[in-house]
């Protein structure tokens, strides 16, 4: 069994953030939270201590856990028509009564660096060029990078958000997979993964993708981040059950992760690069 890690993608990927970064006007992202969850705050801190590492100034803007949804809009709609802001990114969770999908309506398409206005989904699932959610565009990238062929192969996504399932669906599409997305109303969902060529658990249910969901050899990615009691990280797939079956696995924590972070910051560089 190979494991798939993330790490080396990640530092390339990086690399090549940087190096776009440096050839236009320095990179600006905005990142807007109104949140007090620890877990999403420590998210945010990495991001702007990544993008400090390639040259990207990041501003955290924290409109704080009381935020109305109309002032969250209001700063995104702002932050889109700031020339001197290229990507514009909206932490979750947000406050009862925001949708995330609503207000990131408000984000300029060009600088929807991780696909959260429905405009982005809309154009990828139409073949037109839009960024995707970074973890969507992980995802391919890591098979990519693995050498995982797609063509005619069969690809199972288990989760059908609008963030990770669904513009996966359609990136693996794209690459001529025959794609089948599960559920939670899915019935008998370890009949329907074990015929997946390739797996992508996208649930966030700790070890929900057990020995018996998988065929042998195949091939499965984990983007599940389940919180553990000890303060770590957990994903979606039993890792030491399913590596005696699989022909490669992704780990969680230092698999989907760290690349979705280093893509977060490429399409950044990108969208300054726009012309
Ligand atoms: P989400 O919005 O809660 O969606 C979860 C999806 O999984 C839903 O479509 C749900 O089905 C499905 N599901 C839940 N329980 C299931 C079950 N028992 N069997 C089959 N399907 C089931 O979550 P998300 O935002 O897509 O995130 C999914 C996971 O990825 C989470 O653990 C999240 O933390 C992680 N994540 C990781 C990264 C990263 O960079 N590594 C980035 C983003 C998210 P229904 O639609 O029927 O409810």
């Amino acid at each position: 069994m190979k494991t798939l890690t993330g790490k080396e993608l990640a530092t390339a990927i990086k690399a090549q953030a940087q190096a776009e970064a440096a050839a236009g006007p320095q990179p600006r992202l905005a990142v807007v939270v109104a949140t007090a969850d620890e877990a999403s705050l420590w998210y945010v801190r990495s991001i702007a201590k990544a993008a400090a590492g390639v040259g990207i100034a990041c501003d955290v803007v924290d409109l704080g856990p009381e935020a109305a949804p109309e002032q969250i809009g209001e700063m995104l709609a702002r932050l889109s028509a700031d020339s001197s802001v290229h990507g514009v990114l909206l932490q979750t969770p947000l406050p009862a009564g925001a949708s995330a999908q609503e207000l990131a309506a408000a984000i300029d398409p060009r600088k929807d660096v991780d696909g959260a206005n429905p405009l982005s989904l809309g154009r990828l699932a139409a073949g037109l060029p839009a960024f995707p959610p970074a973890t969507a565009a992980a995802v391919m990238a890591l098979l990519d990078h693995h050498e995982v062929e797609l063509l005619g192969r069969r690809a199972v996504v288990v989760g059908r958000s609008t963030v990770v399932g669904k513009p996966l669906a359609h990136l693996l599409l794209d690459r001529h997979a025959t794609v089948t997305v599960c559920h939670s109303r899915t019935r008998d969902l370890a009949s329907v993964t074990a015929e997946a060529d390739v797996l992508v658990a996208a649930a966030g249910r700790a070890g929900l993708i057990g020995a018996g969901h998988v065929a042998p050899g195949a091939v499965v990615i984990d983007v599940g981040t389940n919180p553990t009691d000890d303060g770590g990280l957990t994903g979606d797939v039993d890792f030491d059950a399913v590596a005696e079956v699989a022909g490669a696995l992704t780990p969680v924590p230092g698999g989907v992760g760290p690349v979705t972070t280093a893509l977060l910051l490429r399409h950044t560089a990108r969208a300054a690069n726009l012309p």
